[in-house]
């Protein structure tokens, strides 16, 4: 049975790689840069051509319905008790937080999930569900509760709703101490605490700057109990299975030495770069198949334990920049991706 766990690694970890749209302030050259197909994508840099291959290729045209089509499976296994993790990744510009939450118009991934659990649950029968979220962001190592009654860390301060406990029960599942979770009876009230939330996010950064803001991750889950009943001759028993959907929108990856990064900004952008390779090694080793998966190395990897591992399903969305001046960090990029694939 382990044996089997193991051999189904492969299909659990998923790497589809999104290549932005042009915006109206990049400088377009005449060579674009990048080429893609349904399952590769070429780059050209100094005359020489890279290829990697992902399990899908979105280009520059791809609407956020075609995102989420290819991602709604994977969803979708959240729903049969599989514990899910979709990560978006890459540079701060190229459009993680676009596929996320997207805007009013365009609404990405999250806000779609959540109409989507709430549809499937209405078409169940067999079982009923119930939903419950909470969402947090990781700055520098510190957790922090957005959908705790009393939130607020008004500036950046660890007060205790802003350093939670990450614990690990005797089942392996991950628990975070004090955690906020709120039942969500229907997608209205999903919404309106995903709202919520936000909002919280962007109003309690007051007195950081506008390029540090590409350090803070939140997080997103929500936890999903399905209560099946069943006959047993006369007797009627329950079933309760409970699983996890993490929707986490990383810090940005790029190489902030190269930018020429300084104080808060740099130490933040090494807490970010040591958690997004600690990401890496995880998912490498649990590729290789190694016994020993290194987990504790970062809050992200510890927090994100059950969900990674053997038996849970991960979708790592790769966003890279369509622009010329980005070509290195856009192979970096697609480098890690690949380490992951
Ligand atoms: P990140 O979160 O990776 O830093 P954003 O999601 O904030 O990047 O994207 C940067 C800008 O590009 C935003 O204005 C966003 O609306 C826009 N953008 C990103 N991807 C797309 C896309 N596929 N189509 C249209 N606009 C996009
Ligand atoms: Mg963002």
């Amino acid at each position: 049975d382990a044996l089997n766990m193991i051999l189904d690694v492969k299909g659990t970890i998923r790497v589809f790689c999104r290549v932005r749209s042009f915006l109206v302030r990049d400088r377009r050259k005449f060579n674009e840069p990048i080429l893609t197909e349904l399952e590769k994508i070429a780059v050209r840099s100094a005359g020489v051509k890279k290829e990697f291959g992902f399990d899908k290729v979105f280009n520059q045209t791809a609407s956020q319905e075609n995102v989420f089509v290819e991602v709604e499976p994977i969803l979708r296994s959240a729903l049969d008790g599989h514990n899910v993790c979709v990560l978006a990744y890459g540079q701060t510009g190229t459009g993680k937080t676009f596929t996320m939450d997207g805007t009013n118009d365009q609404p990405g991934i999250v806000p779609r999930a959540l109409e989507e659990i709430f549809h499937q649950a209405s078409l169940d029968n067999s079982s009923s569900l119930s939903f419950s979220m909470s969402m947090l962001e990781v700055y520098m190592g510190n957790l922090k509760d957005l959908l705790a009654p009393k939130p607020v860390c008004r500036a950046y301060e660890p007060t205790i709703r802003c350093n939670l406990n990450i614990q690990t029960d005797a089942k392996g599942q991950v628990e975070i101490e004090g955690l906020t979770d709120v039942q969500i009876p229907d997608v209205t009230k999903a919404q309106w605490w995903y709202n919520k939330g936000k909002r919280v996010r962007s109003t309690s950064w007051t007195n950081v700057n506008e390029a540090s803001s590409r350090s803070h991750w939140w997080f997103h889950i929500s936890s999903l109990t399905r209560i099946t009943i069943f006959r047993h001759g006369d007797a009627l028993e329950a079933k309760r299975e409970v699983s996890k959907l993490w929707m986490v929108d990383l810090g940005g990856s790029e190489r902030l030495l190269k930018t020429g990064a300084t104080g808060q900004t740099l130490d933040e952008g090494r807490a970010i770069n040591l958690s997004l390779s600690a990401l890496a090694d995880v998912i490498a080793a649990l590729r290789r198949k190694r016994g020993h998966v290194p987990y504790r190395n970062s809050k992200l990897t510890q927090i994100l334990k059950d969900s990674l591992g053997y038996g849970s399903k991960v979708l790592m969305l790769v966003h890279v920049s369509p622009c010329d001046e980005d070509i290195g960090e856009t192979i970096c990029s697609l480098s890690f991706a690949k380490r992951a694939r």
